[in-house]
């Protein structure tokens, strides 16, 4: 008899306690779901035929009951530039993209907090695919193990950004549960400084975050520090005022050791005249953030061009005149697709 199998309960991106519930009078003993969280997490072990420290008899219990699934890798595509984009099929269906880009020291994963996206900035590919549904803890987190398996990274020495397809602080309860999965040293063990949530800038998600015991890094897409500009680039700003931001920003920076970052994609014509990157200056030191310019990918698909590199080397000179630390992220995984705001997949693949 086929099992109805959406009908068993997910182990896989429960927390301790929940597994500890779930598994109840199954298996009384406390030492039994830490077992089984280490084995889920730690050792990647989401296969229940591999917990052979249990019987027989409890993991066909198990299996009866329960399933125990993590998204799986359907198919891959290498950049030149070494950076490699992943489909994976989700457990409770559909499919999403992340990234593994090398980089000399450290392995980072770039992973999805949704399906589709619900925010609508103008220069996202994502944003064209409108909002599908949010990814649970365990599709998030399972993004993770399935590149750390499939790169061989070393258990927890890799960097995490959510900067993948959808707005994480729009999916606030998963992806704070999938944080605390991520930086439990019994979990993932992934340190929080390793981890950066990047948004389009929700307050009430950034304080939430920020009331974290482990707090990850704080990147805030700013795009632009020009009111207009940045409420027709991004409709969400007409919701959130700069200076809401600006504060919110500054409040989840205080007392920590990391700056929070202001992204800001430049777009040639749109974002990047003297006067924005005035304006980016004086709004990042009131935030207390440092700035990362990134490149622009292009996509046949949309009407932007990166803005020149005299520009760029402009922002730099007005930021480092106020003091504003600066940095310029040059785009990785462009050939194929797999650079930020360009994970839509094609036509086949959806
Ligand atoms: N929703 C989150 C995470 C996804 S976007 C957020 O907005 O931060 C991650 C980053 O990619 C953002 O900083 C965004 O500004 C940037 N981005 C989006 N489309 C891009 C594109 N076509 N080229 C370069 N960067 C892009």
């Amino acid at each position: 008899m086929e099992r109805a199998s959406e009908l068993r309960p997910n182990l896989y991106g429960l927390s301790r306690d929940e597994l500890a519930d779930a598994l109840g009078p199954l298996a009384p003993e406390r030492y039994r779901s830490r077992q089984l969280f280490r084995a889920l997490y730690r050792r990647d072990a989401w296969r229940v035929e591999t917990w052979t420290d249990l019987s027989r008899e409890l993991r066909e219990q198990i299996v009866n009951r329960f399933r125990c699934e993590r998204p799986v890798i359907v198919s891959r595509h290498s950049s030149s530039d070494g950076a490699t984009k992943h489909l994976l099929a989700l457990p409770r269906g559909g499919r999403v993209e992340a990234v593994a880009i090398p980089a000399e020291d450290r392995m980072t994963f770039c992973i999805s907090s949704q399906m589709g996206c619900a925010f609508g900035c103008t220069f996202c590919m994502t944003a064209r695919l409108g909002f599908v549904r949010h990814l649970d803890a365990g599709e998030i987190v399972g993004q993770v193990a399935a590149l750390a398996a499939e790169t061989g990274a070393r258990h927890g020495r890799y960097n995490i950004v959510f900067m993948g397809m959808g707005e994480p602080l729009h999916n606030a309860d998963n992806v704070l549960r999938a944080v605390r999965l991520l930086t439990d040293p019994e979990g993932f063990a992934v340190g929080p400084r390793r981890i950066t949530v990047s948004t389009v800038g929700l307050p009430a998600g950034i304080e939430r975050l920020g009331a974290e015991r482990l707090r990850p890094r704080l990147a805030v897409s700013l795009v632009s520090a020009d009111e207009q500009t940045r409420a027709r680039l991004m409709p969400v700003a007409r919701a959130v005022s700069l200076e809401e931001l600006a504060r919110s920003v500054r409040r989840f920076g205080r007392g920590q050791r990391d700056r929070p970052t202001f992204e800001v994609v430049l777009l040639a014509g749109e974002n990047d005249r003297p006067s924005h990157a005035r304006a980016l200056a004086t709004l990042a030191r009131r935030a207390r953030a440092k700035v990362n310019l990134i490149e622009f990918n292009p996509t046949p698909d949309l009407p932007y061009r990166p803005a020149p590199e005299p520009r760029v080397q402009m922002f730099l000179r007005v930021l480092r005149a106020a003091g504003v630390i600066g940095t310029v992220r040059r785009s990785r995984g462009g050939d194929i697709d797999a650079a930020c705001g360009q994970l839509a997949f094609t036509r086949q693949q959806a």
